[in-house]
């Protein structure tokens, strides 16, 4: 039987079990315990900013992004056609609908083209509260002319880092240049923590609500006096320990990943009908999943080669299904959307965990162009 190669594993190669046997050591295993501390101060200076509030998982850091940033009942927020479901979830769990619009054809993040359009021309344009970007599989939305844009319209633009913690757009960190910042250190994230998030914002008092809010928002701990309705979203200090390890890995595990870009851009490159992802000019991408498109007859084509590929014990997937086709958001406003559907029938995600041998690589290749060979 030759070894299974998935899709994306974590990867535990670095001091988890050290920092986690000091938490039972100590009986600090809760909400509260000096790993989670460390983990949001070197997390916010990993990427730069002066804080960071660690949080329970990423769509928890969306759902309070999003209400930071003042979304409510009866406002829209755009979030793009093509990503995971969890940016729509969090829009609806504000009482607010999210409008879908395209990506681009290129690095499949929300098109500011289509964006610009819909703030100028769309019937419901004025009940737009904000912009949700999703910086997709580790390459980030084109942000300087975003962001020029919702400052012009007024918009809070709440940034998706969830699948690109490390990647960088015009040399700055991702999740730094909007109102506010989402990651996650879900199982298949670049860095895990068994489960788990960040949020970040760029005003002091943003962080203090989002804090706050993490913590069923407690006016008086003491007498347990409470004047909102907040959530319990922190972190623990046993996820605190595992993300603290895995974020010392994480300049290694860019690198990995984008070695294992390389090689499988140089070793398909030469397959007809097969497009490889682009790393934009203004972009340093981290390629979290390596994702290619392969030619029309579009959907048949490549689920075939995720078929032949599971045959051989590879595991690879497609994209997330268009969320203006999703049941919970058929009726939602889907706005001149043509790409996104397609990114999606054509799209297969090849094995990219950051320990991904040369020689699995090479078997994923092999299979690759064994299964599309005319
Ligand atoms: C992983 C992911 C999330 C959610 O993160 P969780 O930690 O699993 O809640 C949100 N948005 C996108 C685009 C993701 O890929």
């Amino acid at each position: 039987m030759t070894k299974r190669i998935p899709l994306s594993e974590p990867v535990l190669d670095g001091e988890e079990l050290r920092y986690l046997a000091e938490c039972v050591r100590t009986n600090w295993v809760s909400y509260s315990g000096p790993f989670v501390t460390t983990f949001e101060r070197r997390f916010a200076r990993t990427i730069g900013m002066p804080d960071a509030v660690a949080l329970n998982s990423g769509t928890a850091a969306l759902h309070l992004a999003l209400l930071i940033a003042g979304v409510g009942p009866g406002d829209l927020v755009i979030v793009p056609d093509l990503t995971f479901i969890a940016p729509a979830n969090a829009v609806r769990y504000c009482g607010a609908e999210p409008a879908f619009v395209d990506v681009t054809a290129d690095t499949w993040t929300l098109d500011v083209e289509m964006l610009d359009a819909f703030l100028r021309e769309h019937p419901e344009r004025a009940r737009v509260k904000a912009v949700l970007p999703v910086h997709l599989l580790g390459h980030p939305a084109d942000m300087d002319p975003l962001l020029r844009l919702c400052a012009r319209a007024g918009v809070a633009v709440v940034e998706d880092a969830t699948e690109s913690l490390g990647a960088r757009y015009r040399g700055r960190h991702l999740g730094t240049l909007g109102a506010v910042g989402c990651f996650s250190f879900n199982g298949n994230k670049i860095i895990t923590s068994g489960g788990g998030g960040m949020l970040v914002a760029a005003s002091a008092a943003d962080m203090e609500r989002a804090r706050y809010l993490s913590t069923q928002a407690r006016d008086d701990p003491a007498e347990y006096v409470h004047d909102a309705v907040g959530f319990n979203y922190r972190l623990s200090n046993v996820h605190a320990a595992v993300g603290i390890a895995q974020l010392e890995r994480l300049d290694a595990r860019v690198a990995a990943k984008r070695r294992i870009a390389e090689r499988y851009r140089a070793g398909l490159a030469d397959v007809p009908g097969v497009s490889h992802p682009l790393e934009a000019p203004w972009a340093t991408a981290t390629f979290w999943l390596y994702t290619i498109l392969v030619a029309p007859p579009a959907k048949r084509a490549s689920r075939e080669l995720i078929a032949d590929l599971a045959r051989e014990g590879i595991e690879a997937r497609p994209l997330w299904a268009p969320l203006h086709q999703q049941r919970p958001y058929r009726e939602n406003i889907a706005y001149r959307i043509e790409r996104a559907p397609d990114v999606y029938a054509r799209a297969v995600s090849l094995p990219s965990s950051v320990d991904l041998s040369e020689e699995d690589q090479d078997r994923v290749i092999s299979a690759v162009r064994r299964s599309l060979a005319p």
